[in-house]
């Protein structure tokens, strides 16, 4: 049996921020309740065969999933239920935004087995919450919070970003401070992306909004691993701190390669053998389905060397370390010699001990790069 995970893409929000690329969408509540009755639908017609898996996770993401009422998540679950055997989802996590979940809501969330909150902080400094267009404020997420622990949730993730243009050290310590100060079980840290499409992309081109320098951004990473690590949490991934025993299982799916299925506009699933996403507009979305059609338009099997890229490209990431065990015999002398060379050019920053190859700590800015340098090139014998 392999452990596998679920994922509910719900692309609705309240607005569009400026440097968002995921699949959302601001001003289409009036398309909740037919998007409900088509992920339904969607998942009731599921072809995948998921016979040897058990589903242990399932993650509600978006957009913000907690614009849905509870009575919508409700038979959106029970679709899963009917469909799969989900008697093993051992973690359930929702997405929220600070101030747009009321503890009713929560509560309700809680009671359907929802029992992991994601909360989008991102921020804590009104002026950044503005650049970011965000339109939460501190005290929303302070009360969203303190909602949530009161419903009864006891894993919570924040999620907050640094290289934010205009962000200090100051303002980026205070933000740790008072978030670990609430007491969450898990924080998700990412440097500001410029993503192309997105606002913050024409606004960095033009010249109008300068990012920070790398060296900046290097410097912060390393001083929040610090500080976190005084304050009890453990980097297990380069962008993912928890306290022990609340990593996130669901994401931990996605960094050893196992199966994971999604349903909703830009899903995207993964078998262990071929991946797939679904089409990234909902009207789009809903009437293939409602016309009996797939809402899938990318699909491709996985070349072994396509895998064995994966496995050390997600791998490095985490802590544990990229697991060699998993290549294919047939394949190890190739990437044992291939790792020779690539342990000699980054010797200080990578480092292999046995089956694991680990990014050391300095490595740990460089995980990109080394990643593109871990890439297996075409070769006939592997595709
Ligand atoms: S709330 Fe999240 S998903 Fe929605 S637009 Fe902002 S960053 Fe994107």
């Amino acid at each position: 049996m392999v452990s596998a995970g679920i994922y509910l893409h719900i692309p609705f929000c309240r607005t569009k921020c400026i440097y968002c690329d995921f699949y959302s969408l601001p001003g289409r509540d009036e398309a909740i309740p037919r998007f409900v009755k088509t992920i339904v639908e969607e998942i009731n017609r599921c072809p995948v065969d998921t016979g040897g898996w058990v589903f242990d996770t399932l993650f509600i993401g978006g957009g913000t999933p907690s614009i849905l009422e509870p009575k919508q998540v409700e038979m959106i679950l029970q679709a899963l239920s009917r469909r799969f055997d989900i008697s093993g989802l051992r973690e359930i996590t929702i997405e929220a935004n600070p101030g747009e979940a009321p503890e009713e809501k929560l509560r309700a969330f809680l009671s359907l087995g929802i029992n992991r909150l994601s909360l989008g902080v991102q921020s804590l400094e009104p002026d950044l919450l503005r650049f970011l267009t965000r339109i939460h404020d501190a005290e929303a997420v302070y009360t969203t919070f303190r909602s949530a622990r009161k419903a009864g949730f006891d894993n919570i993730n924040c999620d907050l970003i640094f290289a934010i243009p205009g962000q200090t050290i100051h303002n980026w310590e205070s933000d740790l401070k008072r978030i670990t100060n609430l007491g969450p079980e898990h924080l998700s840290i990412y440097s500001l992306t410029v993503e192309e499409g997105t606002r913050l992309h024409r606004l960095v081109n033009s010249g109008a909004v300068a990012m920070p320098t790398d060296e900046e951004s290097v410097n912060r990473f390393y001083s929040t691993m610090e500080f976190l690590a005084e304050r009890g949490f453990h980097p297990y991934e380069i962008s993912n701190y928890a306290v022990n025993g609340k990593e996130c299982r669901h994401n931990l799916h996605y960094w050893t390669n196992d199966p994971y299925l999604g349903f909703g506009p830009s899903a995207h699933s993964y078998d262990g053998r071929q991946r797939w996403r679904n089409i990234p507009d909902l009207d789009y979305y809903m009437e293939q389905i409602e016309s009996h059609q797939s809402p899938v338009i990318d699909r491709y099997t996985l070349s072994p060397r396509e895998k064995i890229n994966e496995i050390l490209g997600f791998g490095i990431r985490m802590s544990e370390g990229a697991n060699l065990a998993l290549i294919p015999d047939k394949y190890r002398v190739r990437v044992n010699t291939m790792l020779d060379e690539i342990l000699e050019k980054w010797e200080g920053y990578l480092k292999r001990e046995n089956d694991r190859l680990f990014l050391t700590r300095k490595g740990l800015s460089f995980a990109d790069a080394i990643a593109v340098d871990l890439m297996l090139d075409e070769n006939p014998g592997m595709d």
